[in-house]
């Protein structure tokens, strides 16, 4: 018993010293070999494949302001590095295709597009469908040529942004992707309200408002938060069907930051610390609901509409 207990608290002490140089030097720089440092910001890293590109301003001055945002709201000072990578060499440094989606590493990177990103292209592709009245209001927010990476590197490097608040906070990811998603969404919603323009937020909310409206999803295969879990990488690849998810987490969270503000972030964040897997392990549904019903009021459970059937 008591060979036992040494044993677990030897392992206990060496988790705490190897957690606190983790978080010391929690930037994996492995990833910025070839890359060209840009000194673009003061508040965190910037990389390149570029020397000098030039079309960043709008990028950086939001992650600045979210950073400052997330700063005061989770008690941090994140360091962070944000690499632009062209599409051609988009492989070699991001971990998913196509070129361009924006993506938060557990190590203290976001990966984010330099050019027109493939995502967007196709997404302005299929604008065509959609009745002029509806482009006209899209114009209002994204220019006359309705430049969609304002909304995919502009609006969602913010959401990478609170994926690394949550990283950092629990050393890697939740119980269930779609924690991780929601939170994504949540970061993105709170941060964009906070921005001094109002212009990011009405572009991420007049473009997927859009989408709901229209609704040409088709037939999707999967909707519910268990499929969500356990088809995640099929739906990911389908990035139609992991579109949808993404809006339906957008819409809740917007709804429960219109609700309680900071304080709901601020919850979810403790939340997220609590059943960290790596420190209670994995539970099951049911005790994850559990743990919810403890954890929020029964309106923001109701808006998750938490439930686990198909
Ligand atoms: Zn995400």
């Amino acid at each position: 018993m008591f060979r036992k207990m040494r044993k677990a608290l030897i392992l206990f002490s060496l988790l705490l010293t190897s957690c606190n140089s983790t978080k010391q030097n929690w930037i994996d720089r492995d990833l910025h070999e070839g890359l060209y440092r840009l000194e673009y910001s003061d508040s965190f890293e910037t990389y390149s494949t570029s020397k000098e590109p030039s079309n960043l301003r709008n990028t950086i001055n939001n992650l600045e302001q979210a950073k400052t945002y997330f700063d005061n709201v989770f008690n941090e000072d994140l360091n962070f590095a944000v690499l632009f990578i062209e599409n051609e060499n988009w492989n070699k440094y991001a971990f998913t295709p196509p070129p361009g989606m924006p993506q938060a590493y557990l190590e203290g990177n976001i990966v984010l597009g330099l050019e027109k990103s493939i995502i967007a292209k196709r997404a302005e592709n299929q604008l065509h469908q959609f009745p002029e009245s509806e482009l006209n209001q899209l114009r209002k927010h994204f220019g006359n040529k309705i430049d969609l990476d304002l909304f995919y590197r502009d609006a969602l490097a913010i959401h990478e942004l609170g994926h690394l608040y949550q990283f950092y906070k629990i050393q890697g990811k939740s119980q269930r992707k779609w924690l991780d998603e929601f939170f994504g969404a949540l970061c993105q919603v709170a941060a964009a309200k906070n921005l001094e323009q109002s212009s990011t937020f009405d572009q991420m909310d007049s473009y997927q408002k859009l989408l709901v409206k229209e609704d040409k999803w088709g037939d999707l295969p999967f909707k519910s938060l268990e499929q969500f879990e356990n088809n995640y990488f099929e739906i990911m690849k389908t990035g139609q069907n992991y579109g949808w998810y993404q809006i339906q987490f957008y819409f809740k969270a917007k709804e429960l930051y219109s609700k309680y503000g900071d304080n709901i972030l601020k919850s979810f964040m403790e939340f997220l610390i609590e059943t960290n897997p790596r420190t209670v392990g994995k539970i099951n549904n049911e005790e994850l609901n559990q743990l919810m019903m403890k954890a929020f009021d029964k309106e923001v459970l109701d808006t998750l509409e938490w439930k686990h059937d198909s």
